[in-house]
């Protein structure tokens, strides 16, 4: 696996593919790589030739008192879970390399960022659109892969991709769980193993409004409802939002129509750990 630390020798060796007409597919991520990173590369290899793992915990990203300082890093454990999991290169720039002094442009995706983790992450949409736009300047893919974990992410990056005209297909890959269903993220190391056992109660509030849309349900406030009366069992949660939205739109009507995709969010603190997970669901056709 080549490991790349610069943007010039991530373009040379992006465009040497390219020029051997191979397709490129795009893993970005900011590491402490679990196996939802490690499923996004094989996905991504089923849809080109060439893969390459972006690794990069952006500053720009995290809202002033977030955890970057502490977000945890291990580069020689990720290198080797990358190679093994079939990466063609990996690209892991500094932070001087991506953002070297004098650096001043910010890119903004309007609308969808707004809502949910755009309200309780200043800022954040607007770090994610830069370092994604930049992360595609250096690695020029086809193809860019991204986890429905973050599912109003994939949908900022959509907008993004159609927006300033990429020429690349944006594949987004299903949620990886433990067993219990709580969803695999870099930050479940922070939990307590007492929080480890709550942070559960996040899958199952979605699971029950979802259970309840599948049936037929169709008014927001209920499907809203139904999490909220599961997240109360964990009384040390401290709720962000739980949400019911146009899957696409992420607009929230008090009613939703028959046959339409609707995405179930939740974001939630657990002591020092910020979890968000969400489900979708097509609500039956009448
Ligand atoms: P992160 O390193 O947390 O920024 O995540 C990098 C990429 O991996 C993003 O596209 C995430 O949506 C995706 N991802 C994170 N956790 C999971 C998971 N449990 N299952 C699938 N994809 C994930």
């Amino acid at each position: 696996m080549e490991f790349i630390t610069t943007v010039q020798q991530m373009q040379r060796y992006a465009e040497q593919q390219r020029c051997r007409g191979r397709r490129i597919a795009v893993v970005p991520t900011m590491g402490y790589l679990h196996e939802g990173h490690l499923s996004l590369i094989r996905l991504a290899r089923q849809h080109a030739e060439v893969v390459i793992t972006t690794l990069f915990v952006n500053p720009t990203q995290f809202a002033p008192g977030e955890d970057y300082e502490r977000y945890p890093r291990d580069l020689e454990r990720d290198r080797r879970l990358c190679a093994e999991a079939g990466s063609d290169a990996l690209f892991a720039p500094s932070v001087e390399e991506m953002y070297p002094g004098g650096y001043t442009t910010r890119v903004s995706v309007l609308g969808i960022s707004q809502k949910f983790e755009g309200q309780f992450r200043a800022g954040h949409f607007d770090g994610v659109a830069t370092i994604v736009t930049k992360l595609f300047l250096a690695t020029k893919p086809h193809v860019a892969v991204f986890g429905q974990k973050d599912w109003q992410q994939t949908l900022v990056v959509r907008q993004l991709i159609r927006d300033l005209n990429f020429d690349i297909e944006l594949v987004v890959a299903p949620t990886v769980r433990e067993p219990d269903g709580l969803a695999m993220s870099s930050r479940n190391v922070y939990l307590s193993p007492q929080e480890r056992q709550q942070a559960t109660v996040l899958y199952r509030a979605l699971r029950a409004a979802a259970e309840r849309a599948a049936a037929g349900e169709r008014r927001r406030r209920e499907l809203v409802a139904a999490m909220e009366a599961v997240l109360r069992e964990v009384p040390a949660l401290v709720l962000d939002y739980a949400a019911a939205a146009d899957a696409y739109t992420l607009e929230e009507p008090e009613l939703f129509a028959p046959g339409q995709e609707v995405v179930l969010l939740v974001a939630a603190r657990l002591g020092q750990t910020r979890l968000i997970d969400n489900e979708r669901v097509r609500l039956p056709e009448e």
